[in-house]
């Protein structure tokens, strides 16, 4: 005899109790309230149910009709059960058993499902970070140049509002010179550059997207020569032709903006990157930027027959007459070892080209800042 745990459903009180059915001689049996129950195993039915189809319900009707019910949903009582029914029988409990697997396995789809519905915004966002740099790199392919002129137009009127623009002088007529040259030589671009000079005694230049360069007066007199000068507008000269300012103005804004301004008109980025703009002088260049920078301002240079040591040589004035506190150049531009060596291996690489000097009196035009600074 075979004794099975389970819950007995009673269609005369049409309550539900624990009960234990026997199973002996092909015979189920089990002690209801109103008496024993009786029925043999050919008469009792097997169907599955519950919410995983993890229930076993024997069915029978006994003598006046009433259709009573034996559910087993323990693993153990069920398996027991199958061991103690005939083989057909034993059949139905044990495709119950495989419908609670299947069931199951559909159970882990919906959890992971489910697990995917609430995660699959981090993971979107975390493939965005991953793939944030392309990600840049294609927002900011996709913005007209039109972007850049305006956000450059409305610095320009922000450093005029400062008023410490110097209008004109030997600075101005200088640092014009040299960014001319350059740009006479220059890959063809869609940007209006203008060269600036602002008073300011920090050792620092910046150029603003689509073009509009500015030179402090602290760096002109820092500079022993024009080639220095013409060194570092190169450099910012590169950094608009790669719009790489415009590049960090969209690396600092949120990824809302970010997805607006990929989605966006151009008067809607120019809307959205003018916040960034205030900090224009203040925006960092990444290390790639600033190599990138470096190369391309040595073509520039060379393509201008201007010497390319004028860089290097103005990182060491820096170096050496920044003290302990970063010069304004450095912070914006990083500097690192590795950047100055792959300048100097890049000059060693190229040799020494030829040059037409800048016909300017480099002594005139430093006297002309001192007094400024
Ligand atoms: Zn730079």
């Amino acid at each position: 005899m075979t004794i099975i745990a389970g819950v007995l459903h009673d269609p005369e009180s049409g309550k539900s109790r624990r009960a234990e059915a026997r199973i002996a001689d092909g015979r189920l049996s089990v002690d209801a309230e109103s008496g024993p129950q009786q029925a043999t195993l050919g008469a009792v039915e097997i169907t599955t149910g519950g919410w995983q189809a993890q229930a076993v319900h024997l069915g029978w009707r006994d003598g006046a009709g009433r259709t009573w019910a034996f559910t087993v949903e323990d693993p153990a009582a069920r398996a027991a059960l199958a061991a103690a029914l005939p083989p057909a029988l034993a059949a139905k409990v044990a495709a119950s058993h495989g419908a609670e697997r299947r069931v199951q396995r559909s159970g882990r789809l919906a959890l992971a499902l489910l697990g995917a519905f609430f995660t699959l915004p981090l993971v979107l966002l975390a493939l965005l970070f991953a793939f944030r740099e392309p990600l840049l790199d294609w927002v900011v392919a996709r913005l007209p140049t039109s972007v850049d002129a305006r956000l450059g137009q409305l610095t320009a009127e922000q450093v005029k509002a400062t008023g410490k623009l110097v209008e004109t002088g030997p600075a101005v007529d200088a640092v014009k010179a040299i960014g001319d040259r350059l740009l006479a030589h220059a890959p063809a671009h869609p940007h209006e550059f203008r060269f600036a000079v602002m008073e300011d005694p920090s050792l620092n230049a910046f150029a603003a997207p689509g073009g509009f360069v500015v030179v402090h007066t602290g760096l002109i007199a820092a500079a022993d020569g024009p080639e220095e000068v013409a060194g570092v507008l190169g450099h910012e000269i590169a950094h608009v032709l790669r719009r790489h300012s415009l590049r960090q103005m969209a690396f600092e804004l949120g990824l809302t903006a970010l997805v607006q301004l990929a989605v966006g008109s151009a008067d809607g980025a120019v809307a959205i990157l003018t916040g960034t703009a205030q900090q224009l002088s203040g925006l960092s260049f990444s290390r790639d930027q600033e190599s990138e920078a470096d190369r391309l301002g040595l073509d520039l240079l060379q393509a201008a027959r201007l010497p390319g040591e004028g860089l290097p040589r103005f990182f060491d004035r820096l170096a050496k007459e920044g003290g302990n506190a970063v010069p304004a150049f450095l912070s914006s531009h990083p500097q690192s070892d590795e950047r100055r060596e792959a300048l100097a291996a890049e000059l060693a690489r190229r040799g020494e080209w030829a040059t037409d000097p800048l016909a300017l009196e480099w002594s005139a035009v430093r006297d002309s800042v001192a007094a400024k600074n």
